[in-house]
């Protein structure tokens, strides 16, 4: 019985790849430095998979910035304004793409399905030139093989690159991303001949796109590519690997029919259906069946006795030595090793299982249906199954009798939103096009010093609270000199918008070294919600009403919202989402009310990852909506009138939940927009009827390119030409905790004078 594993993470266990990353990229290290760090982890990686037993491990899913981006270079697809020579992607070539320069822009950047890391979208066109321009695969394969490790390469299909891909900029809209299906696929053609050549005998071609609802064109597409790729298959195993939902039955068919694949990978735990679909459609004689039953998603323990019977059940239809047990998509979404978590409570501990030790669950249960189960391994995942479920640190029945109570009500602030926007008006008296910021100032190394020192007790509350109320200080006088209109205290207590909640919350547990990869090397180490959600005692109003106190402009307080906590988190398994989204929802509500109480105006509720929560099916998606921006107006119905509150959103992709977006009933919206060509803005241009406040974001805080004032006035203008003048917000991005002082200053400098130059026109 084999094993499989979809891919890795790259960050390495204590995030080695971010430090050797940042350090290249602010010149303090050679890119040989790099290669080192790289080749060092890539070994480890594979050794560790070796050593556990397993049989098919992966390789190319390191990166060093994304795999989509990889697959761009690959294909040689660099945009024009990169000015690239033509012959193999170097590194300048490829950050440039992913980062930006000194005069170019980045590329853009959006979510990999429903997670949070997001991949880097290629632009094609027409006229783009493909070339075989990145050897990665074949260098990482042979890199392994050196070592005694044969791997099974993995690229993303061809047929997903392109459903991922937009048109680039001058390219009709309508353009047909697909029928470019026959330029790309002699590249892949010579990328699995040097495969071959290299020893490789399994290819996986990782097609996601499977799970989403395609029509019968799209579906086509695949038939068409892989009986194109066919003839080159000759000599090798090829595995079709899918994820994060299950295979729509139409979809199922199509590739399950195709000639040349010798396996199939589904995703099982997310994939509700997959095992139904399986059973009544049959699967094809002589063909592998890879089954995801560890969650690549989550940071729970396999409960390995459920995986063995679905393991059980499948191995009865397609045959003992054609069942390869995997994971449910790439442990890329999960943390890296449980090992170093050395302060986690020993019981929540048990209940846990990370990468590493997910491959060791996939070998066990490999082992197991071959008849070698290794009782004491299976006896001790029961006993901590067990515990989970009776602990009472799990429990608290207050919490769910209130969460059981909103049933019924529908939670709406009593008046609607123009009156709303008066009343404040009259309080606030803002000038028209009012600048304001997302939250987050520059997080300096000092900053990172003080709020570690302060969590190892090195220095006293007192001086942590001298050191942070300084740095508030600072970012006040800051704005005020920047003329900016609605201020913000800048953030520096936080070291994560989510993590600062959660340690304040019960319910929630923290990881040391639990990171996940968001992009590029960015990394965020999401809580774990064990339990039911409360919230002991006010939790930012202390650090809110000293910033007021500072400024007689208004001060924004600046809470994150349920969804993006729970969509943010590692999510118990146990209860449905909604129920867990809706406790943290009325945690939330006693927080607004408190800075209400206090003395604050305006209360930001960031929901940047509401969208991401969207489930991929369309028919799952009204039922999603429906409970978070619910969860969201929870958080504040109770609000006098004249208490402006605003959402963020940090996408693009807006068009299709507009209407959810509204229904979430916020005074102002502040959104990004920048990297997206002002899609956002088409909604409007499209007649939705839009009367809130709204900041679409007018520049880029991903790079560190400036932005001139003819430029963000001129993205303001456009904004104008759909949007009423009145409910106009100008404002960047995203918050400013990545950037530097000597960005942001001169950026949001550029961004109040262009404001200024507007409102004079107006
Ligand atoms: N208020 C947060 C900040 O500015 C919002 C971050 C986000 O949207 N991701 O950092
Ligand atoms: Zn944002």
């Amino acid at each position: 019985m084999a094993s499989h594993i979809v891919g890795y993470p790259r960050m390495g266990p204590k995030r080695e790849l971010k430090f050797a990353l940042e350090s290249f990229w602010d010149g303090k290290s050679s890119a040989e430095d790099l290669q080192k760090v790289a080749t060092d982890l890539r070994c480890s990686i594979w050794k560790q998979m070796a050593d556990a037993g397993i049989k098919y491990i992966p390789s190319n899913t390191f990166s060093f910035y994304d795999q989509v981006l990889d697959t761009t270079a690959m294909l040689g697809a660099v945009p024009d304004r990169y000015r690239w020579n033509g012959v193999e992607i170097g590194f300048d070539t490829y950050f440039s793409m992913a980062r930006g320069n000194a005069s170019v822009p980045a590329m853009e950047m959006t979510k990999w399905f429903d997670t949070n890391y997001h991949f880097i979208v290629p632009e094609l066109g027409p006229n783009t030139k493909f070339s075989y321009a990145s050897h990665k695969a074949v260098s990482e394969y042979k890199e392994a093989k050196a070592l005694g490790i044969d791997t099974v390469p993995v690229l993303i299909g061809p047929v997903t690159y392109l459903l991922l891909s937009k048109p680039a900029k001058g390219v009709e809209k309508s353009f047909s991303l697909l029928s470019l299906l026959g330029n790309i696929l002699p590249i892949y053609k010579e990328v699995i001949a040097e495969l071959k050549v290299a020893g490789a005998s399994w290819i996986q071609f990782d097609e996601p796109t499977l799970v989403m609802d395609l029509d019968s064109h799209q579906l086509q597409a695949f038939a068409d590519a892989y009986s194109e790729l066919e003839s080159s298959f000759s000599g090798l195993n090829v595995l079709v690997e899918t994820y994060f939902a299950d295979v729509p039955a139409e979809a199922y068919k199509t590739i399950t029919a195709l000639k040349g694949i010798s396996g199939f990978g589904f995703d099982l735990v997310r994939g509700t259906n997959t095992l139904d679909l399986i059973r009544s459609s049959g699967f094809p004689a002589g063909k592998f069946l890879f089954a995801g039953v560890v969650d690549g998603r989550n940071i729970w323990a396999n409960d390995l006795a459920a995986s063995l019977s679905t393991l059980q059940v499948l191995e009865a239809v397609v045959g003992k030595d054609k069942l390869v047990v995997s994971t449910s998509c790439s442990l890329l979404h999960t943390a890296v090793d449980l090992v170093n978590e050395t302060k986690l409570d020993t019981e929540i501990k048990s209940w846990l299982g990370f990468a590493a030790q997910k491959v060791v669950e996939v070998n066990a249960l490999a082992k197991a249906l071959a008849g070698q189960k290794d009782e004491a391994f299976f006896l001790a995942n029961a006993a901590a199954q067990a515990s989970r479920k009776s602990s009472p640190r799990v429990t608290n029945e207050e919490v769910q009798k209130a969460a059981a109570a909103l049933k019924g009500s529908d939670h709406r602030r009593a008046t609607n939103v123009s009156a709303r926007l008066d009343a404040q008006q009259k309080k606030l008296n803002l000038p028209i096009l009012p600048t304001t910021t997302i939250g987050s100032f520059p997080q300096t190394m000092d900053l990172r010093r003080v709020r570690r020192e302060c969590k190892a007790n090195k220095i006293s509350e007192e001086e942590y609270v001298k050191a942070i109320k300084a740095e508030i200080n600072k970012v006040v006088k800051l704005q005020e000199e920047l003329d900016i209109d609605v201020l913000v205290h800048g953030e520096p207590e936080r070291n994560d918008m989510v993590e600062y909640f959660g340690e304040q919350l019960s319910g929630f547990a923290f990881t040391v070294n639990g990171w996940v990869q968001s992009y590029g090397s960015r990394c965020v180490k999401p809580p774990i919600i064990y339990g039911d959600v409360s919230r002991p005692k006010p939790m930012t109003v202390f650090w809110s009403t000293m910033a007021q106190s500072m400024t007689a402009r208004p001060m924004k307080g600046m809470l994150t919202g349920p969804v993006t906590i729970l969509n943010w988190s590692f999510v118990r398994n146990d209860q449905p989402r909604y129920e867990t989204c809706y406790q943290i929802a009325l945690a939330i509500k006693k927080e607004v009310e408190d800075l209400e109480a206090a003395g604050i105006q305006v209360i930001q509720i960031d929901e940047a990852a509401l969208r991401e929560g969207l489930p991929l099916r369309k028919s799952e998606q009204a039922f999603y909506l429906d409970w978070a921006v619910h969860s969201f107006r929870i958080t504040n119905c109770g609000v006098k009138d004249t208490t402006q509150i605003h959402t963020h959103m940090c996408y693009s992709n807006f068009n299709d939940i507009i209407h959810s977006i509204i229904d979430m009933d916020a005074d102002v919206i502040t959104i990004e927009n920048s990297r997206s060509d002002e899609k956002l803005l088409s909604v409007f241009r499209e007649g939705v009827k839009y009367g809130a406040g709204i900041g679409p974001g007018v520049y880029d805080i991903h790079s560190p390119r400036i932005p001139s004032t003819e430029e963000i006035a001129d993205r303001i203008n456009k904004m104008l030409a759909v949007l009423e003048t009145n409910i106009l917000w100008v404002n960047p991005d995203c918050g400013l905790k990545t950037r530097k002082y000597a960005e942001v200053k001169p950026a949001l400098t550029n961004m109040v004078a262009a404001a200024k130059v507007l409102r004079t026109q107006l």
